[in-house]
């Protein structure tokens, strides 16, 4: 087994862009699991679910297979064969996948896949390699996918700074948007998230917290790869 690196955090906390960084000066792969879920979510939709619709997704998992690659080092996913990784970031699926992620169904479809991979990167398509380091980044990675994983992160800020780094990465895209609408949005989700029966988000116990609100990226990478060593 190589050595696992666990990310936990709320929506917007900078997860993502942190963990990618941290594994590209770490020589880690970088597994996203929010992504799996935003991949599920795309499967829901294209169905026409609603995301209050329980009972349609828990039947729309029966004939749904995600599996994730890698492309130049990027993490791609797959849903029933079909590469959907350019899909997955607008607003629509992530409140899908926010919603849908409280199912229990759609967590036991993804935690195998997960601790398959800090385990055995040969599940991975075109990947030969069997043991990685891996640092992977999500809301209940410490807590349940790798309880024993080496390290353990919770990177959270403030809900107005998440707001306001949203805002302005919306805005740098060229989407219009209202950051009091982003504010109510991530606090919609983050409660979601904290409060839902199964695997809900919270800081495990042996969890290092770091707070970024008043930290730069390079401050907290910094802050991160000093406890991310064998
Ligand atoms: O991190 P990201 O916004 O891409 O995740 C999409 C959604 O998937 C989140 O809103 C969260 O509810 C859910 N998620 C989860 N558990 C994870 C990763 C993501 O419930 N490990």
């Amino acid at each position: 087994m190589g050595y696992n690196v666990a990310i936990d955090g709320p929506a917007g906390a900078g997860k993502s862009t942190i963990a990618k960084q941290v594994a590209k000066e770490n020589g880690y792969i970088y597994v996203d699991t929010g992504a799996m879920y935003r991949g599920l979510a795309i499967h829901f939709l294209n169905l026409g679910i609603d995301p209050k619709d329980t009972e349609k997704i828990i039947e729309a998992c029966k004939d749904v297979e995600v599996t994730i690659g890698y492309e130049s080092g990027i993490q791609q996913i797959y849903v029933n064969g079909e590469n959907v990784t350019a899909k997955l970031r607008t607003e629509e699926v992530g409140n899908m996948a926010s919603v849908s992620s409280a199912v229990p169904r759609v967590r036991e479809k993804l935690l195998s896949l997960q601790r398959k991979l800090a385990k055995d990167m040969s599940v991975v398509q075109r990947t030969l390699a069997r043991e990685k380091d891996v640092i992977m980044d999500g809301r209940d990675i410490g807590t349940h996918v790798l309880p024993d994983a080496d390290v353990k992160i919770y990177l959270t800020a403030s809900v107005e700074i998440r707001a306001k780094r949203r805002y302005k990465e919306l805005v740098e895209k060229g989407v219009q948007c209202d950051l009091k609408e982003i504010e109510k949005d991530i606090e919609e989700r983050d409660y979601r998230d904290m409060t839902r029966k199964i695997a809900p988000l919270k800081k495990a116990e042996d969890a290092i917290l770091v707070d970024s609100s008043d930290m730069t990226l390079k401050e907290v990478v910094n802050t991160i790869s000093r406890y991310c060593h064998r």
